[in-house]
């Protein structure tokens, strides 16, 4: 007999619902649920295998310490024992600080608030933090200052509907299929869409207006829009009036960028600017969707405050029909962050910093926390590489083919006196561990995750744990260890964070058994909220926040005359643990490649599938070229899903100065043919 379990996709944030269904404890296949409100009936091909890798044989299913470099199967009672005291003699001679978590997107909701009340009220540290911070801290931190909060601002369903859809760096189709398709169904009702992407992703097929903007120049090419839009009086002034503060301000700024004069920095042509903006903003229902191509850059808080300058001189925010959709990249990074897996806040955001707060969180759990935010996630490579980091506890992420330059997180694990790593796959950031811990996937465990369009729902559980133990039992279970109990089932550790966070009081697994519950929730009753900022921002008035192009860390020079630039692929998933052990997508996508403008690749000889070498400041990569004319001339561009051939060597780890995110989508770069 088959048994068919409802629960949520693993892989990218649209955060689709489909059946597992399992016969005799296997987990033979995937069936999408209609009844899901996010996916309606539709999965993308990651998720009609998303049951494959589940049962893998290479999962791991015994923890592993290593000895000698070696590392040797160990029973639960003694790796958790020897992490427990390994912990413990690091705080003692060290202090908290000395050591920090990774938290996962890929885990549930409950599973983050445990391992951030892990970090602060076992460890003592605020040194907790995640994945967010490579992929959307941009987003919280610019949609923060503007809005007063940094998700998504309006629903997945209104997409069909809208008029315009204004699309940066951003590739729906490949990298959030389903909120693509609703993409595509809204250009069958006659929506107006234009697409702005170094690279002419799918979707610019059926744009009206393309746009081949060179990475990094996203800043001058908004505030090109902006410039227009006012010179040509199409702003919406009674919404500036109204609603935001500070706009003197931005049209002082952008009264140097006019469409003309932006053209040498971005490489477009004026008049594309100005068709792009007047459809924005003349469309009744226009919003803007972004992805990383906004938010891993140097300047990614500020892009995303760019947008938001946009989205507000129009009036195309705070309604339904409109607003700002931030495309998160993993199941659950959404989640992570609400949940409060960041070093300077609780659970709903609530600042580490604010006495009441931190008064609030000291009660319930009965200890004392720390006052001071912790280490980014990006500060923590830097601190161990300096010395000052000792140990570091990574729950379900591969830092080492995630992070960029890779080198550089090489030497930052190595410099560590401790790293344990909790991973379901043998990652490679695992094979650098002292001990890993073997984790729980997605059809282990019950929770709930929370997708893009700010929805809490539930995970639940097909099968038992290969290894025994989800990763909240393995955290609670240290925790017990160091001296402090913990709540470990799933259900009350929802209710607790429900308790303690007044944006999801209303949340509890019995409310989501439907169709999820999109926060803020406020209490019991409340019934959820589809658009946020409606009437007035979460900050009072809406803050335009006057920006200034900056260009990349590293731009193209002699030695290095090319931009680099990275994404995804439809058929991979970050760095391809899961998507990589399912035949299917593998054959599709086997290796990694470069696409290269079929210029460069002429004046370098280069033929399509030849192997190249391409050079970066940090590192070199040997791989096939892909000869396209998707990609601008002087731009290159790979995806990151091969940790065999790992396109992070390449990247830059230069960061923003707000919200410490790496530049991933722009570095210069050398290649030449082999
Ligand atoms: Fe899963 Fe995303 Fe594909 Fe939906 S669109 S099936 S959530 S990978």
């Amino acid at each position: 007999m088959i048994k068919k379990v409802l629960t949520t996709c693993p892989y990218c944030g649209v955060g689709c619902g489909f059946y597992l269904d399992v016969r005799d404890g296997q987990i033979i296949g995937v069936i999408p649920s209609r009844a899901n409100s996010v996916s309606k009936g539709y999965l993308c091909v990651k998720g009609w295998h998303a049951h494959e890798p589940i049962q893998h044989p290479d999962r791991l299913k015994k923890p592993l310490i290593k000895k000698n470099g070696t590392f040797k199967e160990a029973s639960w009672e003694n790796a958790l024992d020897y992490v427990a005291d390994r912990l413990k003699s690091i705080k003692e001679r060290y202090g908290p600080d000395s050591l920090a978590v990774c938290a996962s997107a890929r885990c549930t909701n409950e599973e983050n608030f445990l391992m951030m009340k892990f970090a602060r009220a076992v460890l003592g540290t605020n040194n907790v933090d995640h994945c967010a911070r490579t992929c959307h801290s941009a987003t919280v931190a610019g949609l923060n200052q503007s809005f007063g909060s940094g998700a998504s601002t309006n629903s997945y369903d209104e997409l069909i509907h809208m008029d315009c859809i204004f699309i940066i760096g951003s590739n729906p189709t490949e990298a959030h299929p389903i909120v693509g398709w609703r993409v595509r169904t809204a250009i069958d009702n006659g929506a107006k869409i234009i697409v702005c992407d170094p690279r002419r992703i799918l979707l610019a097929e059926n744009a009206s207006i393309y746009i081949q903007q060179y990475p990094g120049t996203d800043i001058a090419l908004i505030n090109a829009m902006i410039n227009y839009i006012i010179r040509e009086d199409i702003h919406d002034k009674d919404f500036i009036k109204n609603r935001t503060e500070s706009f003197d301000a931005l049209k002082e700024i952008v009264k140097d960028y006019t469409p003309e004069s932006v053209k040498d920095i971005t490489g477009v042509e004026p008049s594309l600017i100005k068709k792009a903006a007047r459809l924005y903003a003349m469309s009744k229902r226009s919003c803007i969707m972004y992805s990383l191509g906004m938010t891993e850059h140097i300047v990614g808080t500020d892009n995303v405050m760019a947008m938001a300058n946009l989205a507000m001189v129009t009036g195309h925010v705070g309604r339904e029909f409109s607003g700002i959709y931030p495309m998160r990249g993993q199941n659950n990074v959404q989640g992570a962050c609400d949940m409060g897996a960041l070093p300077n806040v609780y659970s709903g955001y609530q600042p580490v910093t604010d006495e009441e707060a931190r008064k609030k969180f000291e009660r319930a759990w009965g200890v004392n926390l720390p006052a001071k935010g912790g280490l980014t996630l990006t500060d923590m490579m830097f601190k161990a590489i300096e010395g000052s980091l000792k140990c570091f506890y990574i729950i379900g992420e591969d830092q080492l083919r995630t992070d960029p330059d890779t080198h550089m997180i090489e030497r930052a694990l190595a410099s560590l006196e401790f790293l344990v790593v909790q991973e379901i796959f043998l990652s490679e950031t695992a094979k650098k561990a002292d001990v890993v811990l073997p984790g729980a996937s997605f059809a282990e465990k019950e929770g709930t995750f929370t997708c893009a369009e700010r929805r809490f729902q539930r995970v639940r559980r097909a099968i038992e744990p290969l290894s025994g133990k989800t990763d909240g039992n393995i955290i609670s279970e240290l925790s017990r260890r160091l001296g402090y109990q913990m709540e470990q089932d799933p259900k009350k550790v929802c209710d607790e964070m429900a308790g303690l966070t007044p944006m999801y009081a209303g949340v509890s697994f019995e409310r989501l058994e439907e169709n999820g519950l999109q926060w803020p929730v406020l209490t019991k009753g409340h019934p959820g909220t589809p658009v946020v900022h409606l009437g007035k921002f979460k900050r009072g008035l809406g803050k335009f926040v006057p920006i200034k192009h900056k260009p990349p860390a590293e731009v193209p020079d002699k030695e290095y005359p090319f931009i680099l630039s990275t994404g995804r692929i439809l058929f991979h998933y970050n760095t391809g643990t899961m998507t990589r052990r399912v035949a299917n997508l593998s054959r599709e996508y086997p290796h990694n490649f470069v696409q290269i403008n079929p210029i460069d690749a002429g004046n370098l000889n280069i033929k399509n599938r030849q192997k190249v070498r391409v050079k970066t400041r940090r590192g070199e990569l040997v791989i096939s070229a892909e000869v396209t004319d998707k990609i601008k001339k002087g731009v290159l561009w790979m995806p990151f899903h091969f940790s065999d051939e790992p396109t992070n060597v390449l990247t830059n780890s230069a960061f923003d100065p707000v919200c410490r995110i790496g530049e991933y989508k722009a570095c210069a770069a050398h290649i030449e043919k082999i």
